[in-house]
């Protein structure tokens, strides 16, 4: 019979292994603690959704919805895998009853989204993000929370030197009149505007703005800007974050560019990132206003704000620039049996469980041998069991460090180790 091929990981997607996954802890174990910090609680939201909340939270020019993991499930649903989670947050939070708390509810979620994208280095069809929600507030001292929590998580986690981009977009009161203004400013221009600004103009002007093309790059320089354009209550909004900015010492640059496609969006947009860097590709996550959503997902009027970062980036440069990534071994004390005694070594190891990671070692092979894979686990004791000793329930103690080793009855063991 001919041999299989081995089946491969789908295209797009990545394990995390377990010398990676360390790195991956620091960073979810301090999104976490930050998080609590701030007064934000854990939400778990499930990865499938209705495609439709992910479609009603989005249009097809975003590229999440572009993108989108769509299939029928066996009883003929349309779902989605979920390429973010605010979607599902904001369903979460009123199909839970959260509105009716004292408001608003600070929440936050680490868990993986998928976006079916072309795969590259830095981009993947499963990725992972921080994604953290303040729902049922206007006031601007939640946009300015939500960003000082990101750039406390980054700084924790040695990521410090960033660079924030802020904007704000108006709101359904100031933007169509600025939408108008804008059109009226592209529109002679619209044949050197390349295919995709042409398509958005009439519908998405705002769009045109943030083009990478090289076609639309000499025009935008002298495109109206929405902050001259505010109105009153949008101007004193953007006016308060930045004085709360100011006051967390947070330094950040306007960027008039920053938009987002969509009218839900409102107020204020965000991006950090890393120091040095520029272009969309290397945001290490982003962020804003979404005043609009709740109602486009079919809820009552809720305003609410939040930012989302990729894991896969911020672990990716912690790797690059702390190469002191606590190289853990995976057990401190490995049980070495000189035989068959693998009754007595589970034993043993339950004895020292109480107080260390243990691994057995049940292979047959000779005691220096196992000895050897012993210094290559990193293990800080090794627990030397014969039949002899077995039957007086004893075992020699070798301390990997010092080298020292010493007779010890298995009773004694636990306090030897801890
Ligand atoms: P977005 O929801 O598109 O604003 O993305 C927020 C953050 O998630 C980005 O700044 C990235 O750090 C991360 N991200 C988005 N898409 C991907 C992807 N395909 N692979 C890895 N990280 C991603």
């Amino acid at each position: 019979m001919p041999r299989s091929e081995p089946i491969k990981a789908v295209r797009g997607v990545r394990d995390i292994l377990p010398t990676e996954r360390p790195l991956w802890r620091v960073a979810e174990t301090a999104a976490g603690e930050i998080a609590r910090r701030f007064g934000y609680e854990e939400i778990v939201t499930p990865v499938i959704e209705h495609a439709e909340l992910i479609e009603r939270a989005g249009d097809d020019s975003d590229a999440f919805v572009k993108e989108l993991y769509r299939f029928e499930d066996r009883g003929g649903r349309t779902l989605a895998l979920r390429p973010e989670a605010t979607a599902g947050v904001v369903r979460a939070y009123f199909e839970g009853g959260l509105y009716q708390e004292p408001q608003p509810s600070r929440l936050f979620l680490v868990g993986p989204m998928f976006r079916y994208d072309r795969p590259q280095k830095g981009r993947y069809r499963q990725f992972y993000q921080l994604d953290v929600e303040a729902i049922g507030s206007a006031n601007a001292g939640l946009d300015a929370e939500v960003i000082e929590l990101a750039r406390d998580w980054l700084t924790e986690l040695g990521l410090g030197n960033l660079r924030l981009e802020l904007n704000s977009i108006g709101d359904s009161k100031c933007r169509p009149a600025y939408l108008e203004e804008l059109k009226n400013y592209y529109r002679p221009l619209k044949e050197k505007l390349s295919a995709d600004s042409q398509a958005r103009l009439e519908r998405n002007p705002l769009r045109l703005l943030d083009s990478k093309s090289d076609e639309d790059a000499p025009f935008k320089a002298n495109a109206p800007r929405i902050t001259d354009h505010l109105c009153d209550e949008c101007s004193a909004h953007w006016e308060q974050v930045r004085r709360i900015l100011d006051s967390a010492a947070i330094e950040y640059v306007l960027n008039p560019y920053l938009v987002r496609g969509l009218d839900y969006y409102t107020r204020t947009v965000f991006e950090f990132y890393p120091g040095g860097a520029t272009g969309q590709q290397d945001a290490l996550g982003g962020g804003g206003r979404y005043d609009g959503l709740a109602e486009a997902e079919g809820w009552p009027p809720t305003p609410a704000g939040g930012f989302a970062s990729g894991l896969d980036r911020v672990t990716d440069l912690m790797s690059s620039s702390r190469e002191e990534v606590i190289a853990r071994p995976a057990a401190d004390v490995l049980v070495l049996p000189d035989g068959d005694l693998a009754v007595e070594a589970a034993e043993v190891a339950r004895i020292c469980r109480a107080v260390r990671s243990v691994q057995v070692d049940y292979d047959p092979r000779s005691t220096k041998a196992k000895m050897r894979s012993a210094n290559k686990l990193g293990a800080k004791w090794v627990v030397l069991l014969t039949a002899e000793g077995a039957q007086s329930r004893t075992a020699q103690l070798r301390d990997m460090t010092s080298r020292e080793q010493a007779e010890v009855s298995w009773s004694d063991l636990a306090d030897r180790l801890a």
